[in-house]
């Protein structure tokens, strides 16, 4: 533990947000990166508590409490406040595979748990775990992991979701060879298109895709297994065969009127919207252009 009284001396203090006049004049993310000062205030909040339930990831009641890939989040949060940010990093990618996805649109069950939420507001956990991976890619500590001796075994993973993506990356730090199929023309799954870019800019994805391409790992995009591959052809080629195919069949609702006019699956409306903006953010079947979103708009 860092500063002593932090939690004492300094309130929570939230990422500012662009303003939404401006936000809404682009689809670029709208959280602003916190300052050195701000960091160092909101780590050192952590009390390093004797018996922290931020990082546990049990179940409880039917739920899940604390952070599910089981961060070590006292330990960074004291490297934060001394500002000792590889550390920090080297800690993080201990547990987490992908901090920058986990760091930007987590719901984080963390700070939920934090034990100075008891009577106070919680520590910033996920904007901390945000910063340190982003300090990682600007200062270029994150690295390919090519490992040193391969096992001959060859594993098929289909589908790149955030499931696909962490189960390429871990047989893949082991030895084995790994090849991600993917229907999609990109990597990613809901990564890439079903959270919007103003949460989760594509090139973050995009970034990620290529420090795992160059540890390693092969991507199939634009082949559906069951379709392009048969999955005996799968079982017959590789040693062992992952299935993180996510669970995109949407469920209806069937409500009065639910067959009016512009009521869309959400997939269908966000798949189309970020495919355009990668053209021409106009050229979008679905768009919802002069409408008003009159829930939390402002935020
Ligand atoms: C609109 C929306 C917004 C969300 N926002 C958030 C959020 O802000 N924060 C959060 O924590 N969670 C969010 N989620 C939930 C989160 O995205 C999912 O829990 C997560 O993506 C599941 O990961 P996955 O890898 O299991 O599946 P997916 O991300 O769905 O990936 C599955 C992949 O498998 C591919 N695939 C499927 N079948 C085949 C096949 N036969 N052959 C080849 N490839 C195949 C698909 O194309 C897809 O790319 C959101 C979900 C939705 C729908
Ligand atoms: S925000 Fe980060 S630390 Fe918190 S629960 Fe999610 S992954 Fe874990």
């Amino acid at each position: 533990m860092g500063y002593l009284k932090g939690f004492m001396d300094f309130n929570r203090k939230d990422q500012d947000v662009r303003d939404p006049i401006e936000r809404i004049k682009s689809w670029e993310e709208y959280v602003i990166r916190f300052s050195d000062q701000d960091l160092k205030e909101q780590s050192s909040r952590c009390m390093d508590c004797g018996t922290p339930f931020c990082h546990t990831g049990a179940e409880w009641d039917g739920a899940y409490v604390g952070c599910p890939v089981n961060n070590f989040i006292p330990e960074w949060n004291e490297l934060v406040s001394e500002e000792n940010w590889e550390e920090a990093l080297r800690r993080l990618e201990e547990t987490n595979n992908f901090p920058e996805f986990t760091g930007r649109v987590c719901p984080a069950p963390c700070e939920g748990s934090c034990t100075l939420a008891i009577n106070d507001d919680p520590v910033t956990i996920k904007s901390i775990e945000n910063e340190i991976i982003e300090r990682g890619f600007d200062n270029n500590w994150v690295e390919a992991k090519v490992p040193e001796n391969r096992t001959g075994q060859h594993v098929a993973v289909v589908g790149s979701g955030p499931a696909g993506l962490a189960a390429a990356d871990q047989l893949n730090e082991m030895g084995h060879r790994v090849t991600i199929f993917e229907r999609d023309d990109r990597p990613g799954g809901l990564l890439m298109y079903g959270i919007p870019n103003m949460k989760l800019d594509k090139e973050t994805v995009d970034r990620r895709i290529d420090v795992m391409k160059k540890s390693g790992i092969e991507f199939t995009c634009n082949t559906e297994v069951g379709v392009d591959i048969t999955r005996e052809e799968l079982n017959r080629e590789y040693d062992a065969v992952i299935m993180c195919t996510g669970a995109q069949d949407p469920r209806d609702t069937p409500i009065e009127n639910r067959d009016s006019q512009g009521i869309h699956f959400a997939m269908e409306y966000l798949t189309a919207a970020t495919e355009a903006l990668e053209t021409d953010p106009k050229d979008t079947p679905i768009t919802a252009e002069g409408k008003k979103c009159y829930r939390n708009w402002w935020r």
